[in-house]
Order: C-alpha cells, then structure tokens, then sequence
C-alpha cells in the first residue's frame, strides 16, 4: 500500500477528494515547514507527511489529543475505541503515534501534543503552509487563525477544513475564520472541494 492508500486507512475525517487536494495543495506551497492543527489519528497527517517527505520539507502537527467537543462521550463524533480506559475520555496520541510510524513518517513528521494557542504563542519558525482542522468551537478556530497566520510567509498556502457557507451544513466557527482571512485582505482564494478552503497569504 502506498502512503496515501494508507493514510485512508487511517480513521478520521478527511474524504478522498478533499485529501488529495490539501496533498496538492502542500505541494504548491513555497519552500519551507508545513503545519497541521488537527491531528487526531494522523490521516491527514500522513498526506501533509508525503508531500513534504517528496519536498524535502519538514511538518509539524499539533494536537492534545483529548478530542474536540464532538469527540466526547455521547457526542455525534465520539469513537468508543478511543477512549482512555484510566481517564474515560478520548485520548487519539497513541493511534496517531502508531499511525505515524507504520506510515514510516517518524522523522519528517513532528508530533506536537499540546494546546494549538501555546504553541502559536511560543512558535518562531516561519511556515510555508499552514492546516486548520483543530477545534471547531468559536474560540478555538479564531485563536488558530489569528495566532498562527502571523507564521506564515508571504505567498504561503492557509488551508481551512470544515467550511460549510450553508448552516445547515455545519457549524459556523471555520466559515467565520475563511471569511475573516479573506476579509482581511491578506488571503485569496486559489481552490476549494467539499469544505476544504484553500488560500494564498499575498
Ligand atoms: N485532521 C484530522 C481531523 C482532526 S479532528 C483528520 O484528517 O482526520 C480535530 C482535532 O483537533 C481533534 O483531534 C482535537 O483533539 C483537536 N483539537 C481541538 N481543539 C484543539 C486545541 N485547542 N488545541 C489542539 N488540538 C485541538
Ligand atoms: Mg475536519
């Protein structure tokens, strides 16, 4: 199985479609580091880890693997298999671990588990692409934008999972962000599937 045959085999919340255009998207991105918020069990991880493992690049991939709200027991999104059996609540930092190794990715991919606004409050290196698929709640995603599009040099590629311009199709907070980037003048759009977002910082 190659890499991306594997990554979705992986579990987690990246459809083909919009899979193979974030690896595209990576793949357009001016050298230098990728960044993922949003591991949980690394499918996404795996797609970001081959294109810069063909870029010659490092990425990196945040998450504190204790799972977003929808995660949580009695939640739409909540994987029994994944819960701790000591805490009772999820912890997805050894499946994406394991996900990580399997996929041979252990050197190019940094596992970075922790709250994603630490890290953007701590970060110095510059990014040339940056992922948002962490939290979803209101708070969370503005924090993603606004502490790590900063890290991103210019002509670097942001793009957004979990974009539903519909209401009806999900919640608002990642629509809210897409257009927040757009309206501040400082991001164009360059491509979107399903409700992956992709944009160019200028
Ligand atoms: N990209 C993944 C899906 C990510 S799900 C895939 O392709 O399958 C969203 C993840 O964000 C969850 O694992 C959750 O634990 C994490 N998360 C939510 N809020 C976060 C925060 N504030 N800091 C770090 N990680 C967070
Ligand atoms: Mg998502």
């Amino acid at each position: 199985m190659d890499r991306v045959e594997f990554a979705y085999a992986v579990k987690g919340f990246m459809p083909r479609d919009e899979g193979a255009a974030l690896f595209e998207a990576a793949m357009s991105a001016p050298p230098g580091a990728l960044m993922e918020i949003g591991s949980y069990c690394g499918r996404s991880t795996v797609l970001l880890g081959e294109a810069a493992g063909r870029r010659k690049e490092r990425a990196f991939t945040i998450d504190h693997h204790l799972g977003s709200e929808e995660h949580q027991p009695g939640e739409g999104y909540h994987d029994p298999d994944l819960l701790d059996p000591d805490t009772g609540r999820p912890n997805t930092l050894p499946a994406l671990l394991i996900t990580i190794d399997q996929a041979s990715l252990s050197e190019t991919v940094t596992i970075l588990c922790g709250y994603s606004a630490t890290f953007a409050a701590l970060w110095t290196h510059e990014l040339a692409f940056l992922f948002i698929d962490g939290g979803h709640g209101r708070p969370s995603a503005h924090a993603d934008l606004d502490g790590w599009t900063p890290h991103l040099t210019s002509g670097g590629i942001l793009a957004i999972h979990d974009v539903f311009p519909d209401p009806r199709d999900g919640g608002r907070p990642p629509f809210e962000i897409y257009s927040k980037a757009k309206a501040s003048g400082a991001f164009t759009d360059i491509s979107g599937i399903g409700s992956l977002r992709v944009l160019r910082k200028s």
